[in-house]
């Protein structure tokens, strides 16, 4: 049994700075309350160890980040790398709040071009509904229109001098679909492909492995960008592929009898859940001894 462990994986740049703003924000703000709007990222682990650091954290998957605001009445609200809209900064600073923004740089680019856009054509953009980086850009301007896949375009009518761009953490193979179907409705279309460096070179990765018959993504269910890397595994042709929170959800029938597992990880995933997966599957393969440890080693950084 060989142990591929894909490179590059794991946390990526805007996550690594929003956790090191959390952690500065607490440091700078002693004896004021400092609360999250939603959660710093689709990952449990850094959730639970940012609470232990003293942070609150509003989320509700069923509210807007607009909504989520009336939840917070004092003290330093910081605003997650997914990035906000205008209207959510505008309410946050008439509450009187004072703002952290931990938005990844890469969000920000693609609001500087939607924005711009914005204000002489329509722009489509390819994202996942109710999720906090599509709702804060289309949020930007009622000229941006969240499409999510390829049926959508079907509702959309009367666009003109157009842009098609998309969600950081999208899966480039699907993206790369709806904007051929863009491409074939609206033949004079530009695009801006804002798929981020960090999830496009863990996609590509994934693509890359050869002979592969276990994938094993280490990711939260809730991560767009693990579940992404696992969908990208089972159209790479891999045969089995799992996403799993930590070393705890491994279970022996995954991995019993395999010649080659590949482990990798979403950009929000902590380095230290991924490297104990691959200690253990790697002790696995040298001894056969299938026990799991009794707790998960998680450190933030
Ligand atoms: S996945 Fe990309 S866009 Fe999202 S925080 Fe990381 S670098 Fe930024």
């Amino acid at each position: 049994m060989e142990i591929i462990s894909v490179t590059p994986r794991g946390y990526c740049q805007g996550v690594v700075r929003a956790i090191m703003t959390a952690r500065r924000t607490v440091e700078q703000h002693p004896g004021e309350p400092v609360t999250m709007l939603g959660m710093i990222v689709h990952n449990r682990f850094v959730v639970e160890e940012c609470r232990r650091m003293g942070i609150r954290f509003v989320e509700d998957p069923k509210k807007s980040r607009l909504d989520l605001l009336d939840e917070i009445s004092e003290g330093v609200v910081i605003f997650t790398a997914h990035g906000v809209s205008d209207a959510v900064r505008l309410k946050a600073e008439k509450k009187g709040l004072t703002v952290v923004d931990a938005t990844c740089p890469d969000v920000i680019h693609t609001h500087t071009i939607v924005r711009e856009h914005a204000r002489h054509g329509d722009v489509i953009y390819i994202g996942k509904k109710n999720h906090p980086e599509s709702e804060g850009t289309v949020g930007l301007s009622e000229h941006v229109h969240l499409i999510t896949c390829i049926e959508d375009l079907d509702d959309l009518h009367d666009l003109h001098d157009i842009l098609i761009t998309n969600q950081t953490t999208l899966s480039l193979l699907d993206t790369q679909d709806i904007i051929d179907a863009c491409l074939k409705k609206w033949p004079d279309a530009r695009i801006a492909r804002e798929i981020c460096n960090a999830t496009r070179i863990r996609q590509e990765a994934v693509m890359e492995l050869k002979d592969t018959d276990v994938l094993i993504v280490v990711g939260d269910p809730r991560s767009n960008n693990s579940n992404q890397l696992k969908q990208i595994g089972t159209r790479a042709g891999i045969q089995e592929t799992f996403l799993i929170d930590s070393v705890l959800s491994l279970q022996e029938e995954m991995v019993k009898n395999k010649n080659r597992i590949a482990v990798t990880s979403g950009s929000s995933t902590p380095n230290s859940l991924t490297s104990q997966v691959i200690s253990f599957l790697q002790e696995y393969a040298e001894t056969g001894r299938f026990e799991l440890p009794e707790e998960v080693s998680s450190s933030l950084l």
